[in-house]
């Protein structure tokens, strides 16, 4: 197959849909891949290794699309990318197609057969192409929050991990999904004083067995909550309701216990945040304060650190890419019923029902 994979376009957008490693797996199952001039200078791979690895260098967006059976990405195609796709051609990404009803038509419109990231299932209904993200997001989280605790940046002046002699920073996890679970890890790493909350006794026992006496485990309910956050040096808001905007799980009020100077790092701002006082913010300007509470609430957090995350993403969807490019869409589909979940769009119609569903289409 004839496999493509175009410099990523999104504004700050630094990583690639394919490592130099995963051209010379594909390369090495048979298939002819092109790869952009430029498409990894953000993860510091230049032409040299993609050509190496057996890819050859396109000059130029335009000849990829026009002429590639599948086309690799992070994210969602822009306005000029998807101009360019067309029907018979696959697309293999993410995509988000849900909140995004002019994306949703133009891929329609296209006639591409778009198979997202983001809805590829795993055993007992993980997302395991999403996983990766989270865990990035997670780890990235304390070391976000403990920058943000430096006094030049508005903080409390404290070192998560104190020194002998003075106490360690408390740091508060809330959720024990993927994102809460990596951040703890991160933190106890620290040696910061941790707790972790879930509102799912199940995900609690299985912290608690982990962590051991290493962090604590608390019910999430309201009055312990306002009790464990008063006295926070950082919060890590990481709670998921899948399909659902987050809970505001800290209301304005609520700062007003807090000590001048904690820090809220929002994680879950992608689903509109946990925080009532949350709004999304960017890497070249993070933070903001709001009744004297420091919030990092940065929406795209991988992106920063993109060659971690570029590689932590292609060991999770390169395995899927291999079978499409082996198989063809159809077969590879019809095999995995995992892959098969993330077919989105298919020849004009969406194939999705919760996005058909969210958007109004027939499925
Ligand atoms: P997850 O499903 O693995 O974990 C979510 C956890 O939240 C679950 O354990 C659930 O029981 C818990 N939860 C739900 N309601 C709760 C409540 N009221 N109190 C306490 N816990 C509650 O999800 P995840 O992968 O860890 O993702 C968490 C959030 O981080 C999501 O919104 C995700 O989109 C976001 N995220 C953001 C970035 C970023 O760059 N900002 C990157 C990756 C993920």
């Amino acid at each position: 197959m004839l496999i493509g994979c175009p410099k990523e376009v999104k504004n700050h957008e630094y990583r690639v849909g394919l490592t130099p490693e995963s051209v010379g797996e594909l390369s090495a199952h048979g298939h002819d891949i092109w790869v952009e001039t430029g498409a990894g200078d953000g993860i510091d791979c230049g032409d040299d290794e993609f050509v190496q690895a057996g890819a050859r260098i396109a000059d130029c967006a335009d000849e990829i699309f026009a002429e590639c059976e599948m086309i690799v990405k992070v994210k969602e195609p822009q306005a000029e990318e998807r101009a360019k796709l067309r029907p018979g051609q696959i697309l293999y990404t993410y995509l988000h197609l849900a909140p995004d009803a002019e994306q949703t038509a133009d891929l329609i419109g296209s006639g591409v057969t778009a198979i997202a990231y983001e809805t590829v299932t795993g055993p007992s209904g993980s997302l395991p192409l999403l996983k990766p993200m989270s865990q990035v997001a997670g780890r990235m989280s304390i070391q976000a929050g403990a920058n943000a605790l430096e006094k030049a940046h508005g903080g409390r002046g404290v070192l998560l991990g104190g020194v002998p002699g003075v106490l360690p920073g408390k740091v508060v996890v809330i959720g024990g999904g993927v994102v809460g679970f990596n951040a703890a890890q991160m933190a106890v790493g620290l040696g910061a004083d941790v707790t972790i909350f879930d509102r799912d006794p199940d995900v609690l026992e299985r912290l608690a067995i982990h962590f051991e006496s290493r962090a604590k485990t608390r019910l999430s309910n309201k009055a312990n909550l306002i009790d464990a956050i008063s006295e926070a040096d950082l919060v890590v808001g990481a709670v998921l309701l899948p399909g659902a905007a987050a809970p505001k799980l800290v209301t304005r009020d609520m700062l007003g216990d807090m000590k001048p100077g904690a820090v809220l790092a929002d994680i879950a701002i992608d689903q509109g945040g946990c925080f009532e006082t949350s709004r999304p913010t960017t890497h070249s300007d993070p933070t903001f304060i709001v009744d004297g509470i420091v919030h990092y609430c940065v929406a795209n957090m991988p992106g920063a650190v993109a060659r971690t995350s570029t590689y932590a993403l292609n060991n999770v969807t390169l395995p899927h890419a291999l079978k499409i490019a082996d198989l063809g869409w159809r077969e590879a589909l019809r095999r995995d019923a995992y892959l098969a979940d993330g077919l989105n769009t298919h020849a004009g119609r969406v194939t999705y029902r919760a996005v058909a569903d969210e958007l109004g289409y027939d499925y």
